[in-house]
């Protein structure tokens, strides 16, 4: 089977290629995003191998059909950029991963909590330059502070873990509530409870149409006081320009977000020599109580070589006509 690849960094070639040593596929590497702009790169192809940027429409899903390509492999969780429908007509098969090394994600979302609040991004370049001093660097304890947890799936529970750990008091919000959890002591709540009672709210739920910017104007006014707000998720699940009104009225306390609406025009890019036209990322950006972080919760060792097994094992069952062990990575 060959196999092409979008969006695709060293990274992904270094893990793909180790891992493709069990599978012997051809792994053909291209960094640009897929889109109908590219599809003439595409040669013979039997898979499509994306990640989370690539938009796979019902245009380039039916052109991806017309040149033979009869599986799409998404290198992520999420699959809200794939139009699912548009591929059952096609009669594509389109996997996902659906677990990979959630903690990666978790852990990613505590550091961004501690981050934001004991300040040691701050701290490190203070002391390079001999400042010793601590104005300005106070936080506060996590220990019996209220953190609200929204999606109680593979990321939002192994966080709820984590926060309880800190001693924190763990509410929780989910269209299925998580037994595990209710066993280990955190309690399922009402959404507007969870945003009235939270001094942090971290975001672990998909993108959907039920789940688009729920944080809001409406929702950002029943939140705390200086809450502070965690997206790890999806750049959808925040409505940007309301979080931007509430941080300069000072309701919002702090944000940290790993994923930005616009951020595929930004996100895995050196953008280091270029003028940014995106306002709202730049108004982002200059807060000194935001966080922001280009989609790098996954980014650890454990999950890259998870993603390349799942991604290579999904296409071969697919090639060979085999039962999933995991249901849960096919999507068709
Ligand atoms: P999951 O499917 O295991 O869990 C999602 C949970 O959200 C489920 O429990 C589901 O019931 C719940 N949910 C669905 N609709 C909801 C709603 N309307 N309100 C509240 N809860 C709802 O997924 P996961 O593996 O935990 O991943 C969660 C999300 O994290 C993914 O959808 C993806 O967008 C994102 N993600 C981000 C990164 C990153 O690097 N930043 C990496 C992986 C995944």
């Amino acid at each position: 089977m060959k196999i092409t690849f979008f969006s695709s960094k060293p990274y992904d070639k270094e893990f793909f290629d180790k891992v493709n040593k069990n599978f012997n596929f051809e792994l053909d590497y291209f960094e640009t995003h897929l889109g109908p702009h590219v599809l003439n790169i595409i040669d013979h192809s039997d898979a499509v191998c994306a990640f989370v940027n690539d938009k796979l429409n019902a245009e380039v899903l039916e052109s991806l059909s017309r040149k033979g390509v009869k599986y799409i492999a998404l290198r992520c969780a999420g699959f809200n950029n794939v139009d699912l429908e548009a591929a059952k007509r096609l009669g594509l098969r389109v996997c996902r991963v659906p677990a990979y090394s959630p903690e990666a994600v978790a852990e990613h979302a505590m550091a961004m909590i501690l981050t934001l609040n004991r300040k040691t991004h701050k701290a490190y370049n203070r002391v390079r330059e001999q400042n010793f001093s601590l104005n300005g660097l106070m936080g506060f304890n996590l220990y019996q502070k209220t953190i609200g947890v929204i999606g109680t799936g593979n990321i939002g529970a192994a966080f709820a873990k984590i926060a309880k750990g800190f001693g924190a008091r763990v509410v929780a919000y989910d269209i299925r509530e998580n037994q595990e959890l209710k066993d280990l002591g955190m309690d399922y709540i009402p959404l507007e409870q969870l945003f009235a009672e939270s001094d942090v709210i971290s975001l672990h739920c998909p993108l959907t149409d039920a789940t688009h910017h729920m944080v809001n104007k409406d929702s950002i006014s029943k939140m705390k006081k200086n809450v502070m707000l965690i997206n790890t998720s999806r750049g959808g699940l925040i409505d940007t320009k309301a979080v931007i009104d509430g941080l300069k009225s000072k309701h919002i306390g702090y944000l940290g977000i790993d994923v930005y609406e616009q951020e595929e025009k930004l996100f895995f890019r050196d953008l280091s020599h270029t003028i940014i036209e995106d306002d709202m990322i730049q108004r982002l950006m200059s807060f000194p109580n935001v966080l922001v972080t280009a989609h790098q919760a996954f980014f650890t060792e454990e999950a890259l070589e998870q993603i390349a097994t799942s991604t290579l094992t999904s296409l071969s069952h697919f090639e060979k006509a085999e039962e999933f062990e995991n249901p849960n990575a096919v999507l068709i």
